[in-house]
């Protein structure tokens, strides 16, 4: 038997990202799975649809939906099924990051306006939009919880365009923090370490991203998945109740170092 305290039963949780197993949002919905929490997933287009529905339903989800974030229909009809099916909404996980993959390599000066707005679009202002459409289902307050990395603050090479667009996801998570706050809605960025994922295989060299985060940070180790599991549950958790606007890091410490 499981000594997890339930902290999140009687709570709905969406999770926008899970593309599969080895998913930042995946490790996320099981730590909110563990504490009790009932949890509705999106997937991009049918190929992942394949992936994702099996994991949903290994957690009872009764809310498995089609969500491109860079559709507005597509999140207005998220939301009317979870007003349907819930009628209000505790927790928004977003973890969901695109850009071409000609724009994470090589130089950052080449990055075209389509490539930019693309980026900034699905990356960042998918927040926003999420946000907006969870408000009025949050009446008790909520939590929404994003996905950033440290290549917003310094420079990365190769994360190019996507340090823009998630240096504008952590300015937003600022904002919103601020709109939302007085209805006891909190939102926080987890700026996490390199992790092997299917959105990490487009950024060039991410093998030496791994490699540097092995040698070069004070725990001289790589992070897993559930490390930024456990942090969001956190973040979502009574223990994190005065916490909002933040970037928090989970990166055995990268984040310190020159
Ligand atoms: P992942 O590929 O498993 O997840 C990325 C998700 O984004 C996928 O589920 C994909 O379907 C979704 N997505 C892309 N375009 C979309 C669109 N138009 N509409 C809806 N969904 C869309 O990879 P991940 O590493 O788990 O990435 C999750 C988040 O974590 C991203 O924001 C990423 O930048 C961030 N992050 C990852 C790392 C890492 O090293 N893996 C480190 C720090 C931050």
């Amino acid at each position: 038997m499981s000594n997890t305290p339930l902290v999140f039963a009687g709570m709905k949780a969406l999770i926008v990202g899970v593309a599969n197993e080895r998913s930042l949002a995946w490790a996320i919905a099981q730590e909110l799975h563990k504490g009790g929490a009932e949890l509705g997933f999106t997937y991009l287009g049918e190929a992942l649809e394949r992936r994702v529905r099996p994991l949903a339903e290994g957690v009872n989800s009764p809310l498995i939906e089609p969500c491109n974030v860079s559709d507005d229909t597509q999140i207005e009809a998220l939301f009317s099924k979870i007003q349907k099916t819930w009628g209000k909404l505790d927790i928004l996980i977003h973890s969901v990051a695109f850009a071409n993959r000609e724009d994470l390599e090589g130089r950052f000066i080449t990055t075209s306006r389509q490539g930019f707005s693309n980026a900034m679009d699905i990356s960042a202002y998918s927040l926003v939009a999420l946000a907006r459409h969870s408000e009025p289902l949050m009446q008790n307050g909520g939590s929404i919880v994003t996905l950033s990395y440290y290549g917003a603050e310094k420079v990365v090479p190769n994360y190019n365009v996507m340090g823009v667009a998630k240096a504008a996801l952590e300015a937003c998570t600022r904002y919103l923090a601020w709109d939302m706050g007085p209805k006891k809605i909190r939102v926080n960025a987890i700026s996490a370490g390199p992790v092997k994922t299917l959105a990490a295989a487009g950024i060039r060299d991410f093998r030496s991203m791994l490699a540097s985060a092995q040698e070069k940070t004070p725990l001289k180790e790589t992070i897993e998945a559930e490390d930024v599991g456990a942090l969001a549950a956190f973040l979502c958790g009574p223990g994190a109740k005065h916490i909002t606007g933040s970037t928090m890091y989970v990166d055995s410490g990268a984040h310190i170092m020159s």
